[in-house]
């Protein structure tokens, strides 16, 4: 089950960064410096600690969904929502949900073989995007 607000006790600040993800909406992958530079903009003044902090009880309630892509400098946060892959564009850096999730019950079958629980299941597409693909501009 998935924490609600209604049976977790969020500080002032954990609610406020927990608002700005869902505001964003699945599908909208923000790195921990935008979510900042969000906060700031309704409490100046917030630490940038502060906001980390939160990310970071938030994944552990499983309130937002915590992404680190191959290749990417830092973690995107995005709204807690149904399982799905992700896709980076490795020139221009832009990520995009894609539909697919490993079957339950290939993960079942990993797991026996492995005689490990699995917990977390990621799945990360790199390239170019369709906009960096079918760009005329030539790099210099
Ligand atoms: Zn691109
Ligand atoms: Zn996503």
């Amino acid at each position: 089950m998935t924490a609600t607000l209604d049976d977790t006790r969020l500080s002032k600040n954990h609610r406020l960064v927990y608002d700005i993800v869902q505001e964003q909406g699945v599908g909208r992958h923000l790195p921990m410096s935008d979510l900042y530079e969000l906060a700031r903009t309704r409490r100046p003044g917030i630490g940038f600690t502060t906001v980390y902090r939160a990310l970071t009880r938030l994944r552990d309630l499983g309130m937002v969904s915590e992404i680190t892509l191959p290749g990417a400098d830092s973690a995107f946060y995005e709204a807690a929502g149904p399982a799905h892959a992700h896709f980076r564009c490795i020139q221009c850096g832009n990520v995009s949900n894609v539909r697919f999730a490993l079957p339950p019950d290939v993960v079942t079958v990993v797991a026996s073989e492995l005689g490990a629980q699995v917990s977390d299941s990621v799945v990360s597409l790199l390239g170019r995007c369709h906009t960096c693909t079918t760009s005329t501009t030539v790099a210099s």
